[in-house]
């Protein structure tokens, strides 16, 4: 077994992932998924120039001198609602009653709202004035909305590999697309392994405990925008374990991931299964929690060995499993919620490069850390408790209280 370093083993994790195939969804099933292509705009945003108010296009040329002792009077040649094409092109002394969104009438440069006019009434139904009076004036532009003032056409909007938010989905539909071409979900084989794990419902037995790692892991699957094949537990047998990774196969999984079983306990059989149809390493990883790591491929589908405690399962997925998903599922590298904290008590590490929980606080926009009590592998409530993993760096065996180290926002 070599000894890597995290950044060596992630490397050499991520080299064996690429982005998944892409697949055309109607836009309703788009949020949170990928985009697989970068979005240009079709058309100019806004589509034409509209009015941002209720009130009366004008000329604003024609408002120049307005005054309460000199007020405006223009005759209304039309009423201009949303959704309508203005059919009328205005001459100076005229204005068109106009409502938001609705089309500017050529010869119109500028809106007065109904607040400022002598007609300052809403109420639905109501026809238009034959006449309206201003007593100061507009300035051109005024309450206009020009076409192409958002987004040109032709112009890149979204990117590929952006997550898609429900704003983009908004901008999207804006622009008129109806499908968008996305990365498929990718699929992950989800398998637990012990003789000793229950289901979560499962009434207990005595030296049996429950099987909470497939359930987290699916979770984090799941976070990571992919899709989760549940294949249950694995019992300590040869044919159990065969049997739940052949399953693997035949759903075309992207990814096989597993819990425990992959220490060279006697009754770790996933090292030979594996190998029996594909190649598995072992590494010891220079970590903490987590530090032994199966990695290889079964019939060409990645594996991925995680250990069996669970805050080191969890641990192992962030450091290791989300970046892979993220690789296949056509994301970015990178985007992990990065922040430097303050140490708040003296930390021992042992000297590898550790992920330890902690509790932050937050003081005039510097976060302090204190670890969350005892740093089992096993005591998952901690790892609830915790805001952050605080990582300590290879190579340190004591941070002193006050020094700066970076964090990760769970
Ligand atoms: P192993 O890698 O099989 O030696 O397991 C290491 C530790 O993780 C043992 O204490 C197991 O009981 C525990 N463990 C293994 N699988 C799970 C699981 N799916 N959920 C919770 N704990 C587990
Ligand atoms: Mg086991």
């Amino acid at each position: 077994m070599s000894l890597l370093s995290v950044d060596q083993a992630r490397e050499r994790i991520l080299s064996h992932f690429e982005p998944v195939e892409t697949e055309t969804l109607p836009l309703t099933n788009c949020i949170h998924r990928v985009l697989a292509a970068d979005i240009s705009a079709a058309d100019d945003l806004p589509l034409f120039d509209n009015s941002s108010m209720d009130g009366f296009a004008l000329r604003a040329a024609d408002t120049s001198n307005a005054a309460p002792a000199s007020r405006v009077t223009l005759r209304v040649v039309a009423d201009i609602p949303a959704g309508s094409a203005p059919k009328v092109s205005l001459a100076p002394g005229e204005a068109a009653r106009i409502m938001t969104g609705a089309q500017m009438p050529t010869g119109a440069d500028a809106v007065v709202p109904v607040e400022d006019t002598d007609f300052d009434t809403r109420a639905p139904g109501t026809p238009a004035p034959a006449t309206v009076t201003l007593e100061k004036p507009v300035n051109a532009g005024d309450n206009v909305r020009p076409r192409g003032m958002d987004a040109r056409a032709g112009h890149n909007v979204l990117e590929k590999g952006n997550l898609l938010k429900p704003q983009d989905i908004g901008l999207l539909a804006m622009l008129g697309f109806a499908e968008v071409e996305v990365y498929r979900r990718p699929r992950v084989a989800l398998l637990s392994s012990g003789d000793e794990l229950l289901e979560a419902g499962a009434p207990l037995e005595s030296g049996k405990i429950r099987d909470s790692n497939s359930y987290m892991l699916a979770a984090l699957i799941e976070s990571a925008g992919a899709q989760v094949l549940r294949l249950g537990i694995a019992r300590d047998t040869r044919a159990s374990v065969q049997g739940l990774i052949e399953q693997a196969v035949s759903l075309d999984a992207d990814l096989i991931l597993s819990s425990a079983g992959v220490s060279v306990g006697a009754f770790d059989y996933v090292k030979d299964v594996v190998e029996s149809n594909g190649s598995l390493n072992f590494w010891r990883v220079n970590m903490r929690p987590g530090k032994p790591l199966a990695f290889g491929e079964y019939k060409n589908i990645p594996f991925i060995g995680l250990p069996g405690n669970p805050v080191s399962a969890f641990v192992g997925f962030e450091v290791f499993v989300r970046d892979a998903l993220r690789r296949l599922g056509g994301i970015p590298d990178g985007g992990r919620q990065n922040v430097r904290v303050r140490c708040e008590e003296e930390i021992r590490s042992d000297g590898r490069e550790s992920y330890l929980r902690a509790v932050l606080r937050e003081k005039e926009g510097l976060y302090f850390a204190r670890l969350t009590g005892h740093q089992g592998s096993g005591n998952l409530l901690s790892l609830v408790q915790a805001d952050a993993l605080l990582i300590i760096p290879a190579g340190v065996k004591c941070v002193p209280a006050g020094q700066e180290l970076n964090a990760w926002l769970l």
